[in-house]
């Protein structure tokens, strides 16, 4: 074959192989279109999944008689016109493809009027650069576009469409991922002529979280915690799951990078490190977060589909999802009342003069939070490592008339030795020992870690003598430095035996020869501070939390049943253990009340 140059309508073909893969990739890009035009309604009608008829109105800006025919050709965008307009992108898209592309594998028609015209004009289009003149048509101020009978002219390509429900699926997917992007837009969508799905513009936070619920669930707001801060350059906000609230598949997460929905292996993994000491390994995380940066940060010509983007500071804007989302997620103990995120604006990138970490600052009282959330001051101070050990130290919790009941109440009983029972201000709070001594172990000896650089080491009263396979016996003298850091005093004292002389003092009464037999299990850690080794010690340490926690099954005074209660109050994520289980419940007046029928 000799060499030529390829039909446009051709050319538009082989690019719609890339950005049209079936209904829902259509809907996607002429939604996008019209959220470039302004618009705040948009309407879509469609017939046999989208196979057979999408047709999409919005009420924005329109195209004027004379620029219809050039809105269908290849590269002919309004939306950028220089090389620094590519590095500056806001719009969702830049590259002049969907319509021709469209246009060139079905039926289409764009219909358009601007505000200034007096009449609306309709052109329609086959994929070449052959346009007939726009002819005359009744339409309100907006734009109208219709695709009709989708793979007509490429049978081969219409094979690998599913059946209509299918397609209506994933066509319902974006449309939702779309209308979590721009909350104040709304949104109607009709199929075979009967309403699917209706999304009101949503002005405020409240409607917002609306339309968040009735997409994701209408528990997950209540079940979830709202993120705000922002940086400089850099603002996330939106909700993410409370660690209890995980799901099995991460098919509930949704992140925009300047409104454009986005997955990136970046973002999640910073999203996973965040809930990783709060969460199995095998569960999700759900959350719709929205991430402004500056536009020039960002590469949004990755994809075709402009589904993923270049970070250019990717290590900064990783390490300011990570650490926002840990803090927050640390931030939820008891009585602590979550941030609020800022009304949705509909061009949402600001850059932030200041940093503000919000998490907590503002008072909770919309239906965005969590029910427990009056801003309460402990009446104890935190308390110290020492008074965390095991059994608890009672210090007196001062015990002041007129002050408020804390968060979780005043232990009444324990219930089979297992459940702490207390009275708080809403109803009963019920306490999972185990756990929740667990997950303040855990918290205190990451702590004095970090803030120390070492664990409080307590002195055995009887050394612990121990034989060991030569192997391990090798491992654990060759860890030794390390393990002084962790409160543990390990010496050898022949080719298999070991001798330790101190613990550290969180620990006391757990079983040593236990302890030391994890730690050199998991010793394949080097003494470098890299991310890796700090999340084994934290494996590590959570597996001493988990040993030396409270055994259902021992008797608590009520006064170590209340120490109990106040440190959880004081420690960050005590909401539950290390494993992700919840560590506490309330069963608030109202909940009591509906058990008896009170009221009704
Ligand atoms: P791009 O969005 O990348 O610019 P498209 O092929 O999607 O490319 O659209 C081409 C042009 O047609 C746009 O740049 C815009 O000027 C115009 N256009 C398309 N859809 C609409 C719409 N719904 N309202 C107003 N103008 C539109
Ligand atoms: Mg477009």
């Amino acid at each position: 074959m000799t060499i030529q140059i390829l039909p446009p309508q051709l050319v538009n073909q082989i690019a719609a192989g890339e950005v049209v893969e079936r209904p829902s990739s259509i809907v996607k890009e002429l939604m996008e279109n019209a959220f470039d035009a302004g618009a705040s309604r948009i309407e879509i009608d469609l017939e046999q999944g989208g196979i057979r008829m999408i047709r999409i109105s919005d009420n924005g800006s329109g195209i004027p008689r004379e620029e219809l025919a050039l809105a269908l050709s290849r590269h002919a965008t309004s939306k950028i016109s220089r090389q620094e307009d590519l590095v500056n992108v806001l719009t969702m898209g830049f590259r002049g493809e969907a319509l021709p592309s469209i246009s060139s594998v079905s039926r289409l028609a764009l219909t358009s009027r601007t505000p200034e015209a007096n009449s609306g004009y309709r052109i329609t289009a086959d994929g070449s650069e052959i346009h007939p003149e726009p002819e005359p048509a009744a339409h309100p101020p907006g734009t109208t576009v219709e695709v009709r009978d989708l793979f007509y002219n490429t049978p081969a390509r219409r094979k690998f469409l599913r059946a209509d429900k299918t397609e209506l699926g994933h066509i319902l997917q974006t449309v939702e991922r779309l209308a979590l992007a721009r909350p104040d837009v709304g949104i109607l969508i009709r199929h075979q002529q009967k309403e699917t799905l209706r999304l009101p513009p949503a002005s405020d936070t409240e409607a917002w979280s609306q339309r968040v619920e009735r997409i994701l669930s209408d528990q997950f707001i209540d079940h979830s915690i709202a993120v705000n801060a922002s940086t400089e350059g850099l603002q996330l906000k939106g909700w993410i799951s409370l660690p209890t609230h995980s799901r099995s598949q991460p098919d509930q997460q949704f992140f925009y990078v300047n409104q454009r929905h986005v997955r990136d292996k970046l973002i999640t993994h910073a999203v996973r490190q965040a809930y990783q000491d709060v969460m199995y390994q095998n569960r999700h995380a759900v959350y719709v977060l929205y991430l402004d940066i500056d536009p020039a940060w960002v590469d949004v010509n990755a994809h075709p589909a402009k589904t993923e983007v270049r970070f250019r500071e990717s290590r900064q804007v990783h390490d300011f999802i990570f650490r926002t989302l840990q803090r927050t997620i640390a931030a939820q103990k008891p009585g602590h009342a979550p941030a609020i995120p800022d009304e949705p604006s509909p061009f949402g990138f600001q850059i932030p003069e200041t940093t503000v970490f919000a998490s907590g600052q503002k008072q909770a009282s919309t239906p965005l939070s969590r029910r427990v959330t009056a801003a309460y001051p402990p009446p104890v101070s935190p308390p110290s490592p020492q008074a965390l050990s095991i059994p608890f130290a009672e210090y007196a919790i001062q015990m002041d008339a007129s002050a408020p009941v804390p968060p979780l109440g005043f232990a009444i009983a324990c219930l089979h030795d297992t459940y702490i029972l207390a009275e708080s201000a809403q109803g009963l709070v019920m306490v999972d020992m185990h756990a929740a001594h667990e997950r303040i172990t855990y918290e205190s000896l990451k702590q004095q870690l970090e803030n120390q650089g070492s664990i409080l080491s307590q002195p055995l009263l009887l050394p612990l003598r121990m034989t060991l396979s030569r192997h391990d016996a090798d491992k654990a003298e060759h860890l030794a430095e390390t393990l002084v850091r962790w409160g543990l005093d390990l010496q050898r004292t022949g080719d298999t035996s070991m001798v330790v002389r101190a613990m550290p003092a969180l620990l006391e009464g757990a079983d040593a020869q236990k302890l030391v037999q994890d730690l050199i299990a998991n010793s394949d850690i080097g003494d470098t501070a890299s991310p890796a080794v700090e999340q084994a010690i934290h494996e590590v340490l959570a597996g001493v939390a988990c040993h030396a926690a409270v055994r259902a099954g021992r008797k608590l005074s009520l006064a170590e049943m209340n120490s109990l209660l106040r440190q959880m109050e004081a420690t960050e994520r005590s909401g539950q253990c290390n494993h992700g289980r919840p560590t506490w419940i309330e069963l608030d007046r109202h909940k009591l009340d509906s058990f008896f029928m009170r009221g009704r």
